[in-house]
């Protein structure tokens, strides 16, 4: 058993060995995926629309959905908020589930009057008062709260997903309490709170989880498999944990 193997093992039981370890994993994902230039968005409220957009879509369709918006000349908080909901449901379609995409949108730019449309002025909050803030939205769970104080305000909070919490099932190092607390505590406890490298260690994750480490991952050329229980076990088994079958 090499050196890093046996800081996996110990990892469950050792804060030092753990943050060596997801250092080490963040590290070769970065080897091999290389800066991912995080968020795709040229403002923060653009941020903001794409981080409800995306919930239960591919990107490419959130794409399409943004273009729409900026060739109506809609994309601010004002605009969306003059819009009848249907037309601005008729914008976003390519989103999928766009009725109710269009009244979480329409519920984050009420929320925005409340600061006169000055999103500085809403991400000079605390990180746990404006996230307390943004969970009350309609429509803003943790993971897309989360999303908006990362890329959006640019607070060191680490974004957790279904694509991350595989990732971690299956490298072994599963956190006690299997919830997107617990999982988001596994990052921000052992590392370091800084803004840019959870933007570009979320943004890998994501990579990773698309294109390798899939539902039916490809452990072969994988640059975690030295350092994964389920790509280094030759009993490979299906893993079980919540909303993996909608990647
Ligand atoms: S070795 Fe396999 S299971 Fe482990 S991270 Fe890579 S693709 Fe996922």
């Amino acid at each position: 058993m090499d050196e890093l193997k046996k800081v996996l093992v110990n990892a469950s039981t050792s804060r030092l060995s753990l943050a060596k370890v997801l250092e080490d994993i963040c590290r070769r994902l970065f080897d091999c995926y290389g800066p991912q230039h995080w968020w795709p968005a040229d403002e923060p409220f653009e941020v903001m629309v794409g981080a409800i957009l995306t919930q239960s879509t591919a990107w490419t369709n959130v794409e399409k959905a943004i273009r729409n918006l900026k060739e109506a000349r809609v994309l601010s908080p004002s605009s969306l908020r003059s819009l009848e909901p249907e037309e601005l449901a008729g914008l976003i379609k390519p989103s999928g589930y766009y009725n109710v995409k269009a009244k979480k949108l329409k519920a984050l730019v009420e929320w925005l009057e409340k600061y006169n449309d000055d999103l500085g002025g809403a991400f000079t909050l605390g990180t746990e008062r404006l996230r307390g803030d943004l969970l009350k939205v309609y429509g803003i769970g943790e993971e897309t709260a989360d999303s908006i104080l990362l890329y959006a305000a640019e607070k060191p909070v680490f974004v957790i997903d279904a694509y991350t919490w595989r990732i971690i099932d299956r490298i072994g190092i599963t956190p006690a309490e299997r919830s997107y607390a617990g999982y988001q505590r596994l990052f921000m406890d052992n590392f370091p709170h800084n803004t840019g490298r959870f933007n570009e260690y979320h943004a890998l994750f994501v990579q990773h989880g698309k294109t390798t480490c899939r539902k039916h991952p490809v452990c072969q050329p994988c640059c975690l498999q030295e350092v994964c229980q389920f790509g280094f076990s030759s009993n490979i088994r299906e893993t079980r944990y919540p909303h993996a079958k909608t990647l």
